[in-house]
């Protein structure tokens, strides 16, 4: 089992986004996985405890809040410019611990050019709002309680794609809470595929969302405005990805019939990370 993290990024001059992810979970751990987050300006501490909960997979440290005036609490935007170690400690159902440390940066030599990094990626958040469209992500979980319907300890598979409770995962409620935000997407090209006994229709598509969340193989994606849904395709690096602007997704469409259409999607709940 492996805890790392997937983005730490800049949401200058409110937050930092941290993002982490726990690959190869043994069949064994069902249950509560509960993270403790902390946060340092240098990599050997002291750490400061900012968030302690259970089964996240991203936090919006909102930073050391300054009381500009008395009754207005501003994020202490100094911290923008230095650089921060975050440390996460996730405790597993079985009791066993997992650490991990990662930092933001390292800061571009040129503070200008770091500035200009942080605005592109602002502009390109902001101009999805008119080229673009709504869209929800759904992360899919790769950690929780297992489904008892359909994963079978022995041969450590899901064995009912089409399951309603962990819609295939093989982890209960299978996709953690909607992520709304905006995309651009190309028109998707339906390609057929004739092999020698059958035919398969397949539509892709591409999107280009905002450099958070990170996504991974398999999440989803649901398009607001026709509610067409996509799987993504294509294995993206789990490594963390630092200066990144945006996204390019490749993803597929579900055909509609796919049991993700039953999947209740109210993009109007509010996320209980923010
Ligand atoms: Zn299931």
């Amino acid at each position: 089992m492996n805890l790392q993290f997937t983005r730490l990024t800049n949401l200058a001059p409110t937050a930092h986004f941290v993002q982490w992810t726990i690959s190869n979970v043994a069949p064994t751990e069902s249950g509560v996985f509960h993270f403790t987050l902390y946060r340092s300006g240098g990599p050997d501490g002291p750490w400061d405890q900012i968030f302690s909960g259970p089964d996240q997979y991203a936090y919006k440290d909102q930073l050391n809040a300054v009381a500009s005036t008395f009754d207005n609490l501003q994020p202490n935007s100094l911290r923008f410019f230095q650089e921060l170690h975050y440390r996460l400690v996730c405790r597993l159902p079985s009791g066993a611990e997992l650490e991990t440390k990662a930092e933001t940066g390292p800061l571009p030599v040129d503070r200008k050019m770091s500035q200009f990094m942080r605005k592109a990626q602002r502009d390109f958040r902001l101009s999805l709002k008119f080229n673009g469209g709504r869209i929800v992500v759904l992360k899919k979980k790769r950690w929780g309680e297992r489904c008892l319907k359909c994963f079978d300890k022995r041969s450590k598979e899901v064995v009912r794609p089409n399951c309603g409770a962990c819609w295939g995962t093989g982890f209960v409620g299978g996709y953690w809470a909607p992520f709304v935000t905006y995309a651009r997407s190309t028109g998707t090209s339906n390609t057929t595929a004739i092999g020698p006994n059958q035919k398969s229709d397949a539509n892709d598509g591409t999107f280009w969302i905002p450099d958070y969340p990170t996504l991974e193989r398999d999440d989803l994606i649901v398009r607001l405005s026709d509610n067409r849904r996509f799987r993504v395709d294509q294995q993206i690096e789990t490594q963390i990805q630092l200066n990144c602007v945006h996204q390019e997704i490749p993803a597929q469409e579900l055909p509609r019939d796919h049991i993700i259409y039953q999947y209740a999607l109210n993009p109007d709940t509010i996320d209980p990370l923010y």
